[in-house]
């Protein structure tokens, strides 16, 4: 095609998309306050100077442009400044899954080889067990909430706010490549090693206008503006805090940091710090609903957004009981995460709000700057009509391009062009995403496929369950059949029989078949969850 291409005056700036063009919230907001827990507060003009400081520090380090610096904290002050001091000097910030297994975490950092680590003292005899293994790492950075940091033999640069200190607060970050890698993680697959997924600057930048215009600008959709007050419950490991924490930089939002996540924690910081955003998996959601301060805290306009695994009917009922405002979005590590969000019309939006939790509790609506659609095995487009199910492949501009030094993994991700997310899904005419399965999990019993996620919504409308996790297990006559852990709420009993029979009524309606009624229900006080607190299906079924 021919279209017309201008060439730019010789002297023309051409302005790359670099993640340091995200501190705007500073010039609109700058009394507005990063908060870390009860150990430190300040406003952004002192963000940005700590962030140069941060960038001084590294620099002195030996920390030069393409090296790779790994973070090993909770969510904390010092996590978001690494968030713009790394990749602001052009170096990779690899967010350390804490979570792991060590064996895993030792993988991780080797695999992604390393340079300098910024520590905290919880995972200090991590790092001293696999220090010997990773011959990249030249030094550690120790971050303390404590005076003093615990004694190690690590080969160690200095403390955190004991070098920040001595550092100058300017930093002339220099322009570069907006396809240079800002960051890189690494997520866990049902089988092998953990895989790494990495995004450029220009990546982060598209994704965080796009995520500001999504969660900001629409009637159906108010869930984060300039006034807010931010806190996450996503770990800031874990696809960088669904990049929420770039967004609410660019706003100049108040931010609150909670360190270990600790659901009566992060209730009173909620209360103490005003609070007005979050976003959570289903799971931190519900040990918020469930613990001591729970009942001394008024959540009432509290905006919560969930995604990363499906909220249930009964999950979100609870959180409409507690006046709380639930969203969703749909999203992978692979897609950075932001593919889709709930967006409710102004006839929705008059619903009374118990009404709304089958509309809320969808994967949304695909955003701006992402094609999205459903696909059958052989690659052929399904049918929008909110009946047929396909795997959701996706395009936008801030995906994953490949695994990190993984090159036919990538491939298979990317297979025929369009980014495979391994979700199973239908999409209606109003372009509402319901997620029915991970293709992985869904459940193949007697040439029927079933759904483990819409046993477990059923399931969940048992009066009294306060979890539900369900999983096919290999079955000679029938190739699987589903298997049920359920939890208990609080002070409540739960009885097998009387779940089997509630389904009844979903079979004589016609909703599922007969072989979808669980013949093994335990009842169970926990239920096995992932490094991010989801459930995690590969350990049940191998504990099955
Ligand atoms: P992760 O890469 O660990 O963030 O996990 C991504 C996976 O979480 C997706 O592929 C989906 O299976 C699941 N997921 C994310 N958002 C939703 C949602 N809103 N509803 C149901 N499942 C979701």
């Amino acid at each position: 095609m021919q279209t017309k291409i201008i060439k730019p005056a010789d002297n023309a700036h051409d302005f790359p998309l670099l993640i340091k063009s995200l501190l705007s919230g500073m010039r609109f907001q700058p009394d507005n306050e990063i908060v870390y827990s009860d150990v430190i507060r300040y406003d952004y003009r002192t963000l940005y100077k700590r962030i140069c400081k941060l960038a001084n520090v590294l620099t002195e380090a030996g920390v030069k442009a393409g090296d790779t610096v790994a973070v090993m904290d909770w969510d904390s002050h010092r996590y978001l400044e690494s968030y713009f001091a790394v990749p602001m000097i052009g170096a990779v910030l690899h967010h350390v899954n804490i979570r792991l297994s060590v064996d895993q975490i030792g993988y991780t950092m080797g695999h992604a080889e390393d340079n300098l680590v910024l520590l905290h003292d919880d995972f200090t005899v991590i790092a001293e067990q696999l220090a010997d293994q990773l011959p990249s790492v030249r030094g550690y950075i120790r971050l303390s909430d404590d005076q003093l940091p615990s004694p190690t033999n690590l080969n160690t640069v200095g403390e955190y706010e004991t070098l920040l200190a001595a550092a100058s607060d300017e930093y002339d970050f220099p322009d570069f490549d907006e396809n240079s890698i800002a960051t890189l993680f690494y997520t866990t697959g049902t089988t092998g090693n953990p895989k790494g997924v990495y995004f450029s600057h220009r990546q982060l930048v598209l994704h965080t206008l796009n995520g500001a215009s999504t969660l900001g600008s629409f009637d159906g959709q108010p869930l984060l503006r300039s006034d807010d007050v931010y806190m996450p419950m996503t770990p800031m490991f874990h696809v960088h805090a669904w990049g929420v924490p770039y967004i609410a930089t660019m706003l100049g939002v108040k931010q609150v940091y909670s360190g270990r996540y600790d659901p009566n924690k992060l209730l009173r910081l909620y209360r103490e710090e005003g609070v007005t955003f979050s976003h959570g998996v289903p799971t931190v959601l519900q040990m918020i609903l469930n613990c001591d301060e729970t009942e001394a805290t008024d959540m009432s306009g509290w905006k919560l957004l969930t995604g990363g695994s499906a909220a249930t009917p009964a999950l979100a009922q609870q959180m409409v009981d507690q006046g709380i405002l639930l969203f969703t979005a749909y999203g992978m590590s692979e897609t950075c995460p932001l593919v889709s969000a709930i967006f409710l019309k102004p006839s929705e939006r008059e619903l009374e709000l118990s009404d709304q939790i089958p509309l809320r509790i969808k994967a949304g609506v695909p955003i701006g700057l992402v094609d999205l659609k459903i696909v059958d095995p052989e690659g052929n487009d399904v049918a929008h009509d909110g009946d047929a199910v396909g795997e959701i492949v996706v395009r936008s501009p801030w995906l994953t391009q490949g695994y990190y030094k993984e090159e036919a993994k990538g491939e298979e991700l990317w297979e025929n062009g369009w980014l495979h997310t391994g979700d199973v899904a239908s999409i209606d005419k109003d372009y509402v995403i319901q997620i029915k399965d991970r293709i992985k999990d869904v459940i193949k019993t007697g040439g029927e496929w079933i759904s483990s996620l819409e046993l477990e919504n059923l399931i969940s409308q048992y009066p009294a369950v306060s979890e539900v996790a369900v999983v096919g297990v290999p079955d000679e006559k029938w190739g699987e059949r589903p298997y049920a852990l359920v939890v208990p709420m609080a002070g409540e009993e739960l009885d097998s029989a009387a779940i089997q029979q509630h389904l009844q009524q979903y079979v004589e309606s016609g909703h599922i078949n007969k072989w979808a009624v669980p013949r093994d229900i335990k009842v169970v006080a926990d239920i096995p969850k992932t490094s991010v607190g989801k459930i995690n299906k590969k350990v049940i079924r191998t504990q099955v």
